[in-house]
């Protein structure tokens, strides 16, 4: 890369009108932007209130407003940085982009532009990056907190710690190699390097067992059973909104719809699924084949029955269905409003764990289950440190422990003397993986997926 990089800009706040609107700039010419739109550069890092001109004709005022000035390195993107606090207008906005591109080498930014340009000067790590991008789509109190983890950098600390290590390692075993031709090989390096070899390996296995993926993608609960039962019901109760079409004819929601519910701080998604049901149309078959699939992958399977015909046999009917086998299934009698009479005989067969008596029309008893499902969802999330919070993390993490198995698994089989340098590639492998992980090294065919999840201005 070389330094006639564009200067990059872009509005960085939501969309216009709002109060306030930021826009960033950053790149070698972004003092050009302030020479002739401020006439000065102000003090860096200061907010300074200013009128802020447009370079062309009389230089007309666009705003006034608060401006700061970032000169690299010492910015969030390494680069000269300028962001412009302005009213938040579609006009406003409009003449100062429109300003922008008015200076040569200049052009509006791509998404994730300025963070990629943090990330190519150093300033941030890959897993920063995707902590970021977490952090901007966080949705829950549980959620956010993860990402911020891993904005500060709780993986790259972890896995810039374990490469040290293994670096060490790697350097004793080739210590050994090098001195094997002389005779007096100190057979304890490869011991010391094997001695910290061994809790690496166990500690990366460790890491990967996390659950910081199920946070980013939130409880899946499917809700299902026969067609009339009152699932739609059930999922607009939830949602508190019309978001399923409710009616009293069988086989209406065709289709899969879901609603995202934060609970207790945690992220849930909720799917109403088709009735589930035999059936010779062709439209229906498809909705049931997609309930079907939606209820296996669920983390957890909220079985609708109509309370009037929900008898120990039903219930042991779908708990026996092997379709079920992995799932956590609770049993819902939806409808207790309309069993006065038999109220006493429901309550009898629904009063035991991950069983619930409803009525999603009325609200009775969604409480206790709202609350259930809470309880559910905190030991769902519950990890131990978590470490991993995406499929690539435990992708890198797995190359990396089975490396270092591959080389605990030469020293168990023959020993570790005369087979320093196979281990010693294995560490290598090991290391590796762990600078992908991070960015060190060739990563260039992740990084536009990874950014690709950004949006403008950031
Ligand atoms: P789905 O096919 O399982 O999604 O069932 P719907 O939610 O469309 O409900 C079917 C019918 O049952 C509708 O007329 C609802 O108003 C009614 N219904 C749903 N839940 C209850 C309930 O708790 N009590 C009563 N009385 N009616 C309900």
């Amino acid at each position: 890369m070389t330094d006639v990089r564009d200067t990059i800009f872009a509005l960085s706040s939501g969309p216009p009108p709002s109060a306030i609107a930021v826009v960033r700039v950053s790149g070698p010419r972004a003092r050009v932007a302030l020479e002739h739109m401020v006439g000065r550069l102000p003090e860096p890092r200061r907010a300074t209130l200013v009128k802020i001109r447009h370079p062309t004709g009389d230089s007309w005022i666009i705003d006034e407003g608060l401006v700061l000035w970032f000169p690299g390195p010492k910015s969030e993107t390494g680069e000269d940085v300028v962001e412009f606090q302005v009213h938040g207008g579609r006009a406003v906005i409009a003449a100062m982009l429109s300003a922008l591109t008015g200076f040569t080498g200049f052009r509006l930014a791509e998404p994730g532009e300025f963070t990629r340009r943090a990330f190519d000067n150093g300033r941030m790590d890959l897993t920063a990056v995707e902590g970021l991008a977490d952090l901007i789509a966080a949705d829950t109190d549980a959620q956010r907190r993860q990402a911020l983890r891993q904005l500060r950098g709780s993986i790259a600390e972890q896995a810039e710690a374990w490469r040290a290590r293994l670096i060490e390692a790697r350097a004793l075993l080739e210590a050994g190699i090098d001195f094997s031709d002389e005779g007096d090989v100190p057979k304890s390096l490869a011991r010391q390097a094997l001695a910290i070899i061994r809790p690496v390996a166990e500690a990366i296995g460790k890491g990967m067992l996390g659950r910081g993926e199920r946070l980013r993608d939130g409880l899946q609960v499917a809700i299902a059973g026969a067609p009339n039962v009152g699932k739609s019901t059930l999922l607009n109760r939830f949602a508190k909104r019309e978001a399923a079409i409710v009616s009293p004819y069988a086989g209406t929601t065709r289709d899969v719809i879901e609603v995202h519910l934060d609970l207790a701080g945690y992220p849930v998604t909720l799917r109403d699924t088709a009735g589930i049901r035999p059936t010779d149309d062709p439209v229906e078959q498809e909705g049931v084949r997609r309930a079907w699939q939606s209820v296996t992958m669920a983390n957890l399977v909220l079985w609708v029955l109509d309370a009037r015909e929900a008898a120990a046999g039903a219930i042991a009917t779908v708990a026996e269905d092997r379709r079920l086998a992995h799932s956590e299934v609770w049993f819902l009698a939806n409808k207790i409003d309309l069993v006065a009479g038999s109220r006493g005989a429901v309550d009898a067969l629904f009063q035991a764990p991950r069983r619930f008596a409803i009525s999603a029309a009325t609200g009775e008893g969604v409480d206790e289950l709202t609350e259930a499902l809470s309880v559910f969802a905190r030991g769902f999330f519950a990890g131990e440190t978590v470490l991993v919070t995406r499929e690539r993390h435990r992708q890198m993490l797995g190359v990396a422990a089975a490396a270092l198995d591959g080389a605990l698994a030469l020293d168990r089989a023959q020993g570790s003397e005369g087979r320093e340098e196979l281990i010693a590639e294995q560490v290598r492998m090991a290391t590796r993986a762990l600078e992908r992980l991070t960015g060190r090294v060739d990563v260039e065919d992740i990084l536009d997926v990874i950014f690709r999840e950004f949006c403008v201005g950031k």
